[in-house]
Parts: structure tokens; sequence; C-alpha cells
């Protein structure tokens, strides 16, 4: 189980700047990959659940994985992807 960050997201950063493992990732802006991958997203393998992220995100973009709403549902799927097929592979 871990944190997981939805599309609500707004890459404000303050999720990125709490984070004491270092779990949070993404892609630059003017990275060829952002189009596809614009939010931020948390690594599992390393993600601790301390939850100093959930607490910061000022979109409440943020959920444990088993309390992200109905309509975020892909959003798992997406962070997962991330690290396992998209430009997360090379950040972990
Ligand atoms: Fe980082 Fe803690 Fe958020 Fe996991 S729950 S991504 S360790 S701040």
């Amino acid at each position: 189980m871990a944190y997981v960050i939805t599309s609500i997201c707004e890459r404000k950063g303050a999720c990125y700047d709490v984070c004491p493992t270092d779990s949070i990732h993404f892609v630059e802006e003017d990275d060829n990959a952002f189009e596809e991958w614009s939010t931020y997203y948390i690594n599992p393998e390393t993600c601790i659940d301390c939850g100093a992220c959930y607490a910061e995100c000022p979109t409440e973009a943020i959920f444990m994985e088993d309390e992200v709403p109905d309509e975020y549902e892909d959003d798992i799927k997406k962070n997962l992807e991330f690290f396992t097929d998209g430009p997360g592979k090379d950040m972990v």
C-alpha cells in the first residue's frame, strides 16, 4: 500500500519538498513526455506511508491507494506505469 497522487494534481510541489524518502518524481514541463505524464507520481517501492505529502497537498490530490475516489481509480494504474513503463523507470 502506498499513497497515490491523482490527476487532481496541479504540480504545486509541496509534496516533493516534504517527502523524506524522495519518492515523488515527475518530468519537467519541457520534456517530450510531459504531455502524457503531467502530474507528480509516488514510487510505491520507496514510499513509507508517512502521510507528509498528503498533509501538505494544497489541492488535496493525494490519497491512500485504497481510498482513491472511484473517478480517479485509473490514476492508481497510471502511477504504477510511470515507474514500470514510463519515465520513472529510470528514476528509481
Ligand atoms: Fe513520501 Fe511520505 Fe508521501 Fe510516501 S507518504 S510519498 S514517503 S511524503
